[in-house]
């Protein structure tokens, strides 16, 4: 470890990357992992807003989750096993806190003045000069406001978090028709279905390996900064999924998402050879 990280520190890092005034970027941050941070999450927020006009991050709220008695089979969850829990589920409101494990800078934007939230009662986002891009969110289309990121060519940072906190990706698996998940939330409305909610993100890094010249990365201290365009991310993943539909899995045996991604395109491909022969 290289000591404190400072303002200065974080700007010429930001600038080694390539980011840029007028990029929207979604960015992904840990606090935690980046040691001893002079003025901690104001510090990397200030520095993160005085290097780029536009930006959006995950200000996720699994609180507001309740699981069902009954619902769509091969769905990764166990109906019915939350009768007390799904008692303590909050309500989701604009307002709320996020509950990700490491969300200082998040909770840090969430009280700077003009930003907005996306209205998505698990999966929200907030950011500040994205509106339009933040309200293309819905229910329905959970990464509708990372289809908007892509018009606008925005960027990904992910700033000492795992490549698997790069929910876009989350986008290429449904635009390469890969098998998603139901779940459901508590919105002042009432209980809603929340359909393409994303599988297991554990195999994500395996696409650094092909982002080619669209990744850019630097080291902080003891972590990795990427800073990666959205577009080629999304294009590139979706292609190696299309490609090999058990790419970017996890290895993990007993992976509930990633088993239930398996047997989706193993019936598929049966099904397949059954009308081919
Ligand atoms: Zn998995």
């Amino acid at each position: 470890m290289n000591g404190t990280l400072t303002y200065h520190k974080i700007i010429q890092s930001f600038k080694s990357l390539g980011l840029k005034r007028d990029t929207p970027i979604i960015a992904h941050i840990s606090l935690k992992s980046l040691g001893d941070v002079k003025g901690g999450a104001e510090t990397v927020l200030g520095a993160l807003l005085a290097t780029a006009d536009n930006v959006m991050m995950p200000s996720f709220t699994y609180r507001t989750m309740v699981i069902p008695e009954f619902g769509p089979e091969d769905n990764a969850v166990t109906y019915g096993s939350a009768r007390y829990q799904n008692l303590n589920a909050e309500i989701f409101t604009s307002s709320m806190s996020t509950d990700l494990p490491d969300s200082q800078v998040v909770e840090a934007l969430r009280y700077y003045p003009d930003i907005s939230r996306s209205q998505h009662p698990i999966l929200s986002f907030t950011g500040l000069g994205l509106d339009t891009a933040l309200e293309s969110q819905t229910l329905e289309k959970p990464y509708g406001h990372i289809a908007a990121m892509m018009s606008q060519n925005a960027w990904v940072l992910l700033m000492g978090t795992k490549p698997s906190q790069n929910f876009s990706l989350h986008y290429a698996e449904q635009l390469a028709g890969r098998k998603q998940f139901t779940r459901w939330a508590l919105t002042p409305t009432g209980i809603v279905e929340c359909p393409h909610f994303p599988g297991c993100p554990e195999g994500f890094h395996k696409v650094l390996y092909h982002l080619e010249g669209e990744l850019y990365r630097t080291q902080v201290g003891d972590t990795t900064w990427y800073y990666m365009s959205l577009d080629n991310l999304i294009s590139v993943a979706s292609n190696l999924i299309k490609e090999d539909p058990y790419t970017l899995l996890c290895n993990e045996l007993s992976c509930k998402r990633c088993n239930a991604v398996r047997r989706a395109i193993r019936k598929e491909s049966s099904s397949q050879s059954l009308k081919d022969s």
